[in-house]
Order: C-alpha cells, then structure tokens, then sequence
C-alpha cells in the first residue's frame, strides 16, 4: 500500500501529473509515512528553485463589506453581526509605507466585494500612488470577481498580481458553497481573463471545504495543472459561528500539508503560500507548510483597529499584533527551522 503511494508520488515528482483516479489512490490512501515521504521531496524542490528563502506579502485588508453571500466566510453580506469598515485611500497607502520599512516588496490589497464603494477606478488609483511612492515592489489585488474592462484597467495602472481562489473545480460543490446567483463559468471566466490580461495569476481552493470529497480535489488538481497558475492559495477550511456551515468540521491539516506537497512536485516553480489558515489550525502550521514544499508567507498589514473585524473564520491569527511584530514573529519562526526572509519582489519565474 504504502509503496504504492510512493511509486504515485515519485511519479508526480518526475512527471508532473497523474491520472484522475490516480489523484483519488492519493488523496484516499496517504498516511503520515507517505506524507512525510511527499514532503521531504517537496522541499528538496522547494530548496532547489529558492534555496532557504521565504518570499513576503503583506496583506491590507481594506474592507470587510462583500456584496456576496459565501455560505463559509465570516464576512458575507447576511452576517448581521460582522461589524463592517472601510479603509481611506490615505490609510491604504500609509500602511504600504510601513510595510516598505519592514522590508516588504509585494503589497496585497484584499477586500470583499466592495465595488460600489471601491470601483475599478479607485483601485487604479490607489495602485498608481502605491507603484509611485514604491517603484521597486509589486501590487497584487485580491478583490473577489470582476468584469474584463475593470480587471484591464488596473493592470494597465500597473496591478502586477491577482489571487482569486476558483474555490472548486466542480460546478456541484461549488452551487453547494455559495449562493444561487453566484455563477461557477464566471469565476472560472475571470481566472482565464486574468491570465490574457498578464497578471500573475492565484488559483487555489480550501482543503476539507463542507462536501469535498477526494474527487473534488483530484478534479481541483487536474484543473491547477491545466490552469497551470503562477500562484496556488490552498488552506483549511475553518469555520465561522455566524455563518451557515458553523456547525461543519473543519478542514485536515495533515490533508493541507500533503496537498501543498503535491502543488509543489507539480509546479515546481509556482509560488506557494503557508497561509493564515494553515497557522490558526495548528500553531507552528506556517513553518511545516515551508517545510512541505511553501515558499511564501502574507503577513498582515491591516491596521491593528480593524483586524479583528476581516474574520474570515473564527480564531484566526495575529489579529492583536502591530505590523511590525508580526514581521519579527515570522522572521523568527522562519530562522528556527533554517530558513530566511527575501526582501524582493518575488515574482514568478
Ligand atoms: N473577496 C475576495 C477575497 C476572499 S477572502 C474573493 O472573493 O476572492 C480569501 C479566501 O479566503 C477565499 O478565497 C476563501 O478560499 C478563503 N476563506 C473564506 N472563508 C474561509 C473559511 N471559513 N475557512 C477557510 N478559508 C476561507
């Protein structure tokens, strides 16, 4: 059994793709043995491309309205108790100049989907003044779905990157995780222009998200390798009390790490984040997500004041903590297990 799912393993590392009902042997039949097995290689690639370094991001999560109604996140718009907030233009960008000083050179601007309030325009702007102020770092938006025309004039303001989780790469479950209007084609429809408009692109779906089964994510892995994006956002799903999966189990982190392996030996090259989930599931998750084959860390850069209100799911991490130790924190995590913080831009080569 167990060698089996090296032998699949080995063969992902030097192929770089399976079969569908390969994927589902993996994802059904992995144990912590073949885990660590996946793991140690993934690194050795990891280690390969990057060497002991560890790119940086740091995340302004500028609004928590969304005009949308994702039955997992803590922020949809039925969530009465969520209390909302916006950031100014000015705060936005002070908060990119003190990440500047802590060595960070990828700003990522988050947010519901606000675009009333923050239409195309208004992020343009805000990545011009961003790209002036900053010329040696790169911006990357995570702003939920938008049209062509949007997503093409904040690239042309200079918008480098954009992470936009497909969530799922089978229309079932995602009619299952989201509401009625939100439409599968569309968000598949964004991804490919995102791609046509020359963003560095994020894909990525949550592990153990309500109704996933191994199918799911082999369909979610055949999709990556097809999509083939320059980044893969992949956490636990978590959940939140005011939300209608409240009452779900949480996602495997043991299933997070393999996965992150396998995204690695995959795409070798793609940049990799251990996320924010991935460290409220388990407290040193972030160093053994690196230690599976990650390359990338977002620390927040919000506003101390307003963290706790972009909850996404319930505990999540660093939300009492200023910029500036969350910066400390991590460059100390990263040191422990022999790896160190890269002051560039890191894009995707
Ligand atoms: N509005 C943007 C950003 C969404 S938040 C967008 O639509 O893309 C970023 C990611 O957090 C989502 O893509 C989702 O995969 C993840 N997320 C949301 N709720 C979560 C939960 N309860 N547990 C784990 N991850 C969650």
């Amino acid at each position: 059994m167990s060698d089996r799912i090296k032998g699949l393993i080995d063969k992902l590392e030097t192929e770089h793709t399976l079969k569908k009902e390969e994927w589902v042997e993996l994802f059904d039949g992995y144990t912590d043995e073949t885990r660590e097995y996946a793991a140690k290689k993934a690194r050795g690639v990891s280690l390969e491309n990057f060497g002991n370094k560890i790119y940086i991001r740091g995340i302004v999560e500028f609004s928590n309205v969304c005009k949308n109604d994702c039955l997992y996140c803590g922020i949809r718009a039925s969530n009465k108790n969520a209390q909302r907030y916006r950031l100014t233009d000015e705060e936005i960008l002070s908060c990119c100049d003190e990440g500047y000083e802590y060595g960070f050179r990828t700003f990522v601007l988050q947010s519901g989907e606000d675009y009333n309030e923050y239409p195309a325009k208004r992020i343009a702007d805000i990545v011009a003044r961003i790209k002036q102020n900053h010329p040696d770092c790169a911006v990357t938006l995570s702003l939920g779905e938008m049209e062509y025309d949007d997503l093409k004039l904040m690239r042309e303001a200079g918008a480098d990157r954009y992470l936009l989780r497909h969530e799922t790469a089978t229309k079932s479950l995602y009619e299952k995780l989201h509401p009625e209007k939100m439409s599968f084609e569309h968000r598949m429809t964004c991804l490919k222009w995102l791609k046509e408009l020359g963003y560095q692109t994020g894909a990525g779906m949550m592990i153990g998200a309500p109704y996933q089964t191994s199918e799911d994510l082999a369909d979610d892995m055949l999709f990556l390798h097809d999509f083939k994006p320059e980044m893969i956002g992949t956490g636990p799903f978590l959940p939140h009390k005011d939300t209608p999966f409240k009452d779900m189990q949480k996602g495997s982190y043991e299933l997070t790490l393999f996965v992150l392996s396998l995204c690695r030996l995959m795409l070798p090259r793609v940049l990799l984040p251990a996320t924010t989930a991935l460290g409220t599931i388990r407290p040193n998750g972030r160093e053994q997500g690196v230690l599976a084959g990650a390359n990338v860390i977002m620390p927040n850069l919000s506003p101390t004041a307003v963290r706790k209100k972009y909850m996404l799911y319930d505990g999540k991490i660093c939300t009492e903590d200023s910029s500036s130790e969350c910066r400390n924190c991590l460059s100390a995590r990263m040191k422990r297990i022999g790896y160190e913080i890269e002051v560039s831009r890191g894009d995707y080569k």
